[in-house]
């Protein structure tokens, strides 16, 4: 076993991250540190994705300060055993679910938002009295060494590790056995993630990505929409796991959405947003020359020009793609929204259905029996009516994908249910005994027990 795995072993076996109040404790010391350390964080977040400040607040400390103020606020109740109702039978005896922690956690993160994806899963493992390995990206390795600065400065590494290098060094983790995994990353290597933790019956939480459509009805308010849709695609230069994966618009209103998305793109990126020094960029050259090459062959209606220099890519609206090219096929993962239209709404969802299940889905529309529609006959992970990427800030709501897109779900209170193990315990009188359940058995006491049950 590798070394870091038996201390964090040891040190949860002492049972001190069992006491609530020393979780809140934790969690406290957690978001002073963080606090110490946001400039170290901002500048990172440059370094690796040219982040603004501003992107690197709203979408990336935000959601930790927010997920650490539950925490602190809710840990104590959620820690306490919960009653539940007894059946008769079982008369004279009590019944609680204890929430347990599962011990050693490791987390495993992107680099796509390298602090929100690491600290929230951690704020919420630490929550649950857990002990954690962490193992950020090698891929934003700015963020990762400041992330494990941050950690480094306030816990022992029996309580907290961070771990840095690539898949290698997470195979090698899971392969010794802890006793939960929460993975963020993509569909493919979740695969690999679940079958090396079925070797050792390792419960999973796996955040992964896909393909997430937009549809947009008639009845749309055109100019929102618009907003909406381009903020959500190109925030973060489309790098996000439920950004807007490809617009699919009713032919009638096709014309003057792309046009306004036009504009709204000129208004919130100036003529030449490869040149803007708040434009993020793509985190490397593989990824550069993957969506580069995307655009190859195809009817570019608004971007398109790209700098290998900056690896920063226009927000670019391409239309009417080929289904079957890698565009209509792959994950985008960039600033590049391709455009489809339909007439009735059954091919809009005959296509969605057609591919695997999206982690989100976005609906434009005023009309509420086609939201019902929408909501009730497709499967995704989750999502958002005339809006986009917001319910992932709701920690209210379960965040996490289906099928292709996702096993398990976490943020607020899921967070703590996703890294607890509900023990039921049913606690009987000892005072006296029931003989009824026992054998020898008789016709007479089943039918009394029928009657009973
Ligand atoms: P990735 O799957 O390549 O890597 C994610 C993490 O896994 C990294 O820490 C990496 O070092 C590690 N890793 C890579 N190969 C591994 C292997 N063979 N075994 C074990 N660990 C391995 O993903 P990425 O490129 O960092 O992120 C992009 C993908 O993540 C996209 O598909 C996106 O949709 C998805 N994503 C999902 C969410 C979500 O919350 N659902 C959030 C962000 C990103």
């Amino acid at each position: 076993m590798t070394v870091i795995i038996h201390q964090q072993r040891q040190y949860f076996n002492t049972g001190e991250t069992l006491d609530p109040s020393y979780r809140i404790a934790q969690l406290k010391k957690l978001k002073q540190a963080i606090k110490d350390h946001d400039y170290f964080i901002y500048d990172a977040l440059r370094k690796d994705l040219n982040k603004p400040l501003f992107e690197s607040y709203a979408t990336e400390l935000a959601s930790v300060y927010s997920e650490l103020d539950y925490m602190i606020k809710h840990v104590r109740n959620f820690a306490r055993p919960k009653r539940v109702g007894t059946s008769l039978a079982h008369f004279y005896s009590k019944s609680h679910i204890h929430q347990e922690p599962y011990g050693t956690v490791l987390i495993i993160a992107p680099w796509n938002y390298p602090i929100q994806l690491s600290f929230v899963p951690l704020i919420g493992a630490l929550a649950a009295g857990n002990t954690v390995i962490l193992k950020p990206s090698e891929m934003a390795p700015a963020t990762s060494h400041i992330i494990k600065a941050i950690i480094e400065s306030v816990f022992p590494r029996e309580y907290v590790a961070v771990e840095e290098g690539d898949g290698s060094v997470s195979q090698a983790l899971l392969q010794e056995g802890v006793d939960y995994c929460l993975f963020t990353g993509s569909s493919q290597v979740g695969k690999s993630i679940m079958e090396t933790a079925s070797q050792s019956l390792t419960p999973v939480t796996l955040e992964l990505g896909g393909k997430s459509p937009v549809i947009v009805a008639p009845d749309t308010n055109i100019k929102h929409a618009a907003q909406r849709i381009v903020w959500g695609k190109f925030v973060n230069a489309g790098q996000t796991c439920i950004a807007p994966d490809y617009l699919i618009v009713h032919e009638d209103i096709k014309d003057e959405l792309i046009q306004k998305m036009s504009e709204v793109i000129h208004e919130f990126y100036g003529m030449s947003p490869v040149t803007q020094p708040d434009y993020p960029r793509i985190i490397n050259q593989k990824h550069f020359d993957r969506l580069t090459a995307l655009l190859e062959g195809t009817t570019i209606y608004h971007g398109g020009k790209s700098d290998p220099e900056t690896l920063t890519i226009e927000p670019t609206i391409v239309l009417d793609p080929d289904l079957d090219s890698e565009l209509m096929q792959e994950e985008i993962f960039g600033p590049i929204l391709p455009v489809i239209t339909y007439q009735e709404t059954g091919e809009a969802v005959n296509f969605i259905r057609s591919k695997e299940k999206p982690l989100a889905l976005y609906l434009f529309t005023q009309n509420n029996t086609l939201k019902k529609y929408i909501k009730t006959h497709v499967s995704f992970g989750g999502g958002a009516i005339n809006d986009t990427l917001i319910h992932q800030s709701n920690h209210n709501m379960p965040f996490g994908g289906v099928g292709n897109s996702g096993i398990g779900a976490y943020h607020g209170k899921y967070s703590l249910e996703t890294f607890s193990h509900p023990k039921a315990i049913l606690e009987k009188t000892d005072a006296f005994d029931i003989k009824l359940r026992y054998p020898p058995y008789t016709d007479t006491i089943l039918k009394v027990l029928q009657k009973f049950l």
